[in-house]
């Protein structure tokens, strides 16, 4: 089944001269996938990251998002579908700094009318799933990195996401700690979650299953034979 299909995406940021940050990416993603999106830095992977995640409408070109046509949809339709589709993962983790890891994660599900109660019970099974069940009532602060983009995996996950993009996800990480984020990421594939990670690093892509490279807001490679 497919969960995410990009056809001739482009993304222009206005300015003089334009920026032409993705020039016509086409690119199939199907449920249970574990894709890496890599590339150099400034190569359009970020900005990819956020139309496949229907964060922005592409300027041309059409991205179907779990059968939905993401340049179609009305603010109100895209942000519904975003909040029930789709899971997104940042290398600053973007955590709630004066939340415990339990609301942080409970926060992935304040836009579905989820009620309270239901939220802190969905949140702390999503914390058991990322091995962080002893740590649902501390403060974020009090987490170190790895612990925290756990928390933000957690809380991208909450909700039972049809796809999980992750952006850098261990960039702010040590290679260790890195490691160990990646085989989480991989575990919770293995147990069904589809992902598309953008990266720079080709230890991340390596671990994915899928690789399409970047350049200059194109698909140097669509990664079809690497498939394993
Ligand atoms: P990557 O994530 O691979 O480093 P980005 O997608 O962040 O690449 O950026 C690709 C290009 O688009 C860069 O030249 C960047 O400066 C430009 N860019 C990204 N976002 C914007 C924006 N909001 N406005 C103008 N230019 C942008
Ligand atoms: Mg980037």
């Amino acid at each position: 089944m497919t969960v995410l299909e990009l056809s001739e995406v482009r993304k222009t940021y206005p300015g003089v001269p334009p920026v032409e940050s993705v020039r016509g990416v086409t690119l199939t993603v199907d449920a249970g996938d574990m894709l890496a999106v890599r590339g150099p830095s400034g190569s359009g992977k970020s900005t990819l990251l956020h139309l496949m995640a229907a964060l922005d409408r592409p300027t041309s070109g059409s991205v179907r998002l779990d059968g939905q046509a993401v340049e179609a949809l009305s603010d109100r339709a895209l942000a519904g579908l975003r909040a029930h589709r789709v899971g997104v993962v940042f290398q600053q983790f973007h955590l709630l700094e004066s939340l415990t890891a339990l609301d942080n994660v409970a926060t992935g599900l304040i836009y579905r009318g989820v009620p309270a109660r239901a939220r802190r019970a969905a949140a702390a099974e999503a914390l058991d799933r990322v091995g962080l069940a002893h740590r649902g009532g501390h403060r974020v602060t009090k987490l170190s990195g790895g612990e925290r983009q756990r928390v933000a995996i957690a809380r991208a996950l909450v909700g039972r996401p049809a796809i999980v993009f992750a952006d850098e996800p261990t960039g702010n990480l040590d290679s260790t700690t890195g490691a160990g984020i990646l085989d989480l990421i991989r575990e919770l594939n293995a147990d069904g979650t589809t992902f598309v990670v953008v990266t720079h690093e080709e230890a991340v892509s390596d671990a994915c299953h899928r690789t399409v490279v970047m350049h200059d807001g194109r698909l140097a490679d669509d990664g079809q034979a690497a498939r394993c």
